[in-house]
């Protein structure tokens, strides 16, 4: 496992695996929790924006009582999880914010997150850009859907021109961190926004219009200085003992460790497995 610090199946790859969750990401959300209390007792109403394949979704609705509502919204189609609604849009589109309200009987959200990427192309700028259309459109939804006190975690990707999110939104929250779970490569630029205590912004009316930019959005709020940044706390969570997904571990020394679930359906080494079955494995034959 985790032959170099690129490649992907790292340890948490590999727990993800034998534990059941659908993708690594899992634990940074079970990180981000055990160090903010995300998902107490009186969180009821959940949105998961940017879903699949569903980790995130599994981490709700295995902390969360079958009482709550959680409700996944993605591009693409998700397997079903209990206790979670699970609904094919797009997260930028309004009709989607009619979708998520109708299975909340008027009432609003207590949690919103965001693990959303697009498509990277490769291109450091443009990824970044692309990345944060898509937090503000993620926070477009929240300012609809999230109750006064509420929180909201997105993905970010800390370019160098994050502090100017920051200073946004600092306008709607009353605490604003970076949070980098131990389970998110050092050697990525990713990281999550971690933003407590939701104030509605007074006499201001959010409203998702497809007709509208996103400063069009934003409109009537005073946010001064279109260059105006901020530094926000950085913290690393995880906890001590948490794996570090940049390191090589030898998973013979793991006594907990545990076959996994689901394995691999069409796995890179398949074919020189059956051969080796066969014992007719050589060199040519793998290639
Ligand atoms: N949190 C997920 C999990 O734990 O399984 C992983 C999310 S994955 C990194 C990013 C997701 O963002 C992709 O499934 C992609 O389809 C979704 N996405 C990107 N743009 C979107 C949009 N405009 N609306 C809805 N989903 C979007």
């Amino acid at each position: 496992m985790g032959k170099t610090s690129k490649d992907k199946r790292d340890l948490y790859y590999r727990r993800a695996k034998e534990e059941g969750w659908r993708a690594r990401s899992a634990y940074k959300l079970l990180q981000l929790d055990q160090e903010f209390n995300l998902l107490g007792e009186n969180v009821k109403r959940v949105v998961d924006l940017c879903a699949a394949p569903g980790s995130w979704s599994q981490v709700l609705s295995s902390k969360l009582s079958t009482t709550s509502t959680i409700i996944a919204v993605d591009l693409q189609p998700m397997t079903p999880i209990d206790n979670v609604t699970t609904i094919q849009a797009d997260i930028t589109h309004p009709k989607t914010l009619q979708q998520i309200l109708t299975h909340f009987n008027g009432e609003l959200a207590d949690f919103v997150c965001s693990d959303g990427a697009p498509d990277v192309t490769g291109l450091h700028d443009l990824d970044e850009y692309i990345q944060h259309q898509l937090v503000w459109s993620a926070l477009q939804l929240t300012t609809c859907i999230l109750k006064p006190g509420g929180s909201f975690v997105a993905k970010i990707f800390r370019g160098q021109d994050i502090d100017l999110m920051y200073y946004k939104l600092q306008r709607f929250f009353g605490k604003v961190i970076c949070a980098k779970p131990k389970s998110s490569r050092s050697t990525s630029l990713e990281a999550f926004i971690v933003c407590l205590d939701y104030k509605p912004i007074p006499g201001w009316i959010p409203r998702l219009d497809l007709n509208k930019s996103t400063n069009e959005f934003f409109e009537g709020i005073e946010f001064g200085d279109d260059n105006q940044r901020s530094i926000v706390e950085f913290v690393s969570c995880g906890g001590d003992d948490a794996f570090d997904s940049d390191a090589t571990y030898n998973i013979e020394e793991d006594s907990k460790r545990l076959d996994p679930i689901q394995l691999p359906t069409a796995p890179p080494y398949k074919k020189a497995l059956e051969l080796k079955r066969k014992g007719e494995l050589s060199r040519r034959e793998i290639k």
